[in-house]
């Protein structure tokens, strides 16, 4: 197995997450990476597959939402896939239950079976689509913090996630350079759903010559999200709230 510790470490540091670091987080660290280079030649995980790029662009910057989840947290990713941010979150942060929603099975198979080789205890997988589990009473406004990165635009995003948070729980939707505009287009829906008013925290990504606009895009539950949502998927695409 390709030893990336330093890497790791030096990607993290670069970004002020090295606190998030111990010896045992950082060999689960490298333990998937090394897995992820060797499974992806097969199945399509990841665009990214330079070494140096999945530490930066995947794992880092998973990480920078673990501030913002509390201890002994319930914690849902919506649209999971390869397991991002879920993966990352349950290796650095075994006090949170992580639940990793994604409508492929093919890709679940593959983090359950990375879970189990990880030893991760506090991590499984919901095979459905959102906007389906968001109307079930198993899932309904069951947990702290919901997650979905690289999934669709906020709008729609919204609708899919919000109905899961509890209330005082937050929705965090990890955007790239278009937040902005993406904010202004869901920032009825939020309200609508229950939501406060998007804070959008803004950082750079960057490790050496690389660095990337990031935004993690907060909003707490305040209120139960109205019975008649999430809508079936075809009407929350065409009509965004
Ligand atoms: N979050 C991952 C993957 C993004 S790809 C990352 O950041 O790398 C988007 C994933 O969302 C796909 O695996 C797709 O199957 C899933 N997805 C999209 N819409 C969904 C829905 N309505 N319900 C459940 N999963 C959905």
């Amino acid at each position: 197995m390709t030893d990336y510790s330093t890497l790791i470490k030096d990607v993290f540091t670069s970004n002020g997450l090295d606190s998030l670091l111990n010896s045992l987080v950082v060999e689960k660290l490298n333990f998937l990476i090394d897995r992820m280079t060797s499974v992806n030649e097969n199945m399509n995980l990841t665009a990214i597959t330079d070494a140096e790029d999945i530490i930066l662009k995947h794992i880092a910057d998973s990480a920078t939402i673990i501030k913002y989840i509390p201890q002994n947290a319930r914690l849902l990713d919506v649209g999971t896939g390869g397991g991002f941010p879920a993966l990352p979150v349950a290796i650095i942060r075994p006090d949170v239950s992580v639940y990793a929603l994604d409508s492929t099975a093919k890709k679940l198979k593959y983090i359950d079976d990375t879970a189990v080789a990880l030893g991760l205890t506090n991590l499984k997988t919901v095979n459905g689509r959102a906007e389906e589990l968001g109307k079930s009473v198993n899932y309904r406004e069951r947990f702290d913090v919901v997650t979905a990165r690289a999934v669709s635009a906020l709008n729609i995003l919204t609708e899919l996630c919000v109905p899961f948070v509890k209330i005082g729980g937050l929705f965090i939707s990890m955007k790239g350079s278009s937040a902005n505009e993406e904010i202004d287009l869901a920032k009825s829906g939020i309200i609508q759903l229950g939501g406060e008013k998007f804070r959008d925290n803004k950082f750079i990504l960057k490790y050496s010559d690389t660095e990337l606009q990031r935004h993690l895009v907060i909003s707490k539950k305040q209120k139960n999200t109205p019975p008649q949502f999430p809508r079936m998927h075809n009407r929350i695409v065409k009509k965004p709230l």
